[in-house]
């Protein structure tokens, strides 16, 4: 999970309004974050650790001058080497120097790291992309298309080298990017809500395996793997990962999400007093199973929504308190009968602690109703969800599962249900965690891949 941003804009000041895309795109990392520029050919940049606001500053942003820009906000691994693997990282080749951010996981980059000659920084799948094309003599459109036939797996990337923006993704397009304009110059994004942000317009989606260059003598496209077709657009970005107020191929993801919870109540009604999500990612879910059942809707559980990765870590005893430093219930939930939405359930520890948490509020019932069909297998295509054998519903049944979260009752969306909500026909999407049919090779040691390539 990344976000990527870039802009060529020579007339205006890319590094603030590629921090403004970056904010837009906060949601997709929270670990790191980082923007480089290009003056005059030359290449500066910053990254640390931390969400966007934290890493740049004013002093910070009006030291970073150029006509292009390009930004990335990461989650990742954590660990003493997240500082090194944060994005856009500079590499210098025997070619030219390239600043690349990265949203995805190569499965073939071990492959690719023993091929390449000259020293690697960092233990990230993609510096691999930028020494490809760094040490690629042909010029920039011809190095970076060569790059995209040479890579297997997910790939959306942005990038600045010999005085060009360029960006592109992987064959499969398992991650978006879009194309806006802003006046006339161009903005790369992985969400249209960052464009959104900064006032330029939606173009079109970057498809998949297409290259996009930007830099003094206009825009340049070209499909670098003509046979890509429509693609495998990850499917959890329609149900978790993509801000609700983008359009993910046309459609706005809060209608989608809408949509899966008036599914899901035609699928599995039940008799119920009250429907709360579990806030943010199963707040448009629970409002459409309310809207479908004429259940009303309730807050229920309070979020507080100033926690994240780099909060001071509790010490035991406040840690015991679980889920409570995150939510807080509604004392109206007492001696209700609920219904709670969410949008997944992957390890399942969480969902646990929240309905024994509104049982101890004094709920009478609750049902667990979950807009995704059950996740039960990896995802080798850059989010984190688990290893198989922390899956709950991996080898489980509905039953199963219901049992160890404790709820009264369970069920999920069907895939038929969820497909349905993204208006996206099946062969367009990648499904692969729920499904088990992965749209590329399957990594020979995926534990190894996971330890030596960064998520991103
Ligand atoms: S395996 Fe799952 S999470 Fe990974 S890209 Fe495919 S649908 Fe998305």
């Amino acid at each position: 999970m990344c976000g990527v941003f870039g802009i060529s804009a020579p007339a205006r000041d890319v590094a603030r309004l590629t921090y403004f895309g970056l904010f837009a795109l906060q949601h997709r990392g929270q670990e790191s974050a980082g923007i480089a520029v290009s003056e005059q050919g030359r290449l500066t940049g910053l990254r640390d650790l931390g969400l966007v606001a934290q890493v740049f500053d004013e002093q910070k942003l009006s030291g970073l001058h150029g006509e292009l820009a390009i930004g990335h906000t990461r989650y990742s691994t954590t660990g003493s080497n997240a500082w090194a693997n944060a994005q856009p990282l500079l590499h210098h080749g025997s070619a030219r120097t390239v600043a690349l951010g990265h949203n995805g996981n190569l499965i073939n980059a071990g492959e690719l790291r023993t091929e390449i000659t000259g020293r690697l920084a960092t233990s990230s799948d993609s510096e691999v992309i930028a020494a490809l094309i760094s040490n690629d003599e042909r010029p920039l459109a011809e190095a970076v298309a060569a790059a995209i036939t040479r890579l297997e797996g997910a790939a959306t990337v942005v990038g600045l080298a010999d005085g060009c923006l360029f960006g592109f993704r992987d064959p499969h397009g398992f991650r978006p990017l879009v194309l806006g304009r802003l006046g006339d110059d161009p903005v790369l994004a992985s969400e249209t809500c960052a464009l959104d942000l900064v006032g330029a317009t939606f173009e079109r989606e970057i498809r998949p395996g297409e290259l996009v260059i930007a830099g003094p003598d206009g825009l340049h496209t070209e499909q670098a793997i003509p046979e890509a077709g429509r693609g495998a657009l990850c499917i959890f970005e329609f149900f978790y990962l993509a801000r609700p107020d983008t359009r993910l191929a046309g459609v706005e993801v809060h209608g989608a999400r809408v949509r899966m919870g008036e599914r899901l109540a035609e699928e599995a009604p039940v008799d119920a007093d009250l429907v709360l999500p579990i806030p943010d990612s199963g707040t448009p879910a629970a409002i459409g199973f309310s809207r479908a059942t004429g259940i009303p809707f309730s807050e229920g559980l309070i979020k507080n929504r100033y926690i994240h990765r780099t909060f001071i870590q509790p010490d035991q005893g406040m840690r015991d308190q679980g889920i409570r430093m995150k939510f807080n219930p509604l004392a109206e939930l007492a001696g209700k009968r609920l219904v709670i939405v969410d949008d997944s359930i992957v390890r399942g520890s969480t969902t646990r602690q929240i309905v024994q948490m509104l049982f101890d509020a004094g709920a009478a019932e609750v049902h667990v109703r979950i807009s995704s069909p059950p996740i039960i297998s990896p995802c080798f295509y850059g989010i984190d969800l688990a290893s198989e054998d922390e899956m709950i519903a991996a080898g489980n049944t509905v039953e199963g599962v219901r049992e160890a979260i404790g709820a009264t009752t369970l069920a999920y969306l069907s895939l038929d249900g969820l497909q349905a909500a993204t208006r996206r026909p099946e062969t367009a999407l990648c499904r692969a965690c729920l499904t088990k049919e992965y749209p590329t090779r399957v990594p020979d040691d995926p534990a190894k891949l996971r330890f030596e390539t960064a998520r991103a």
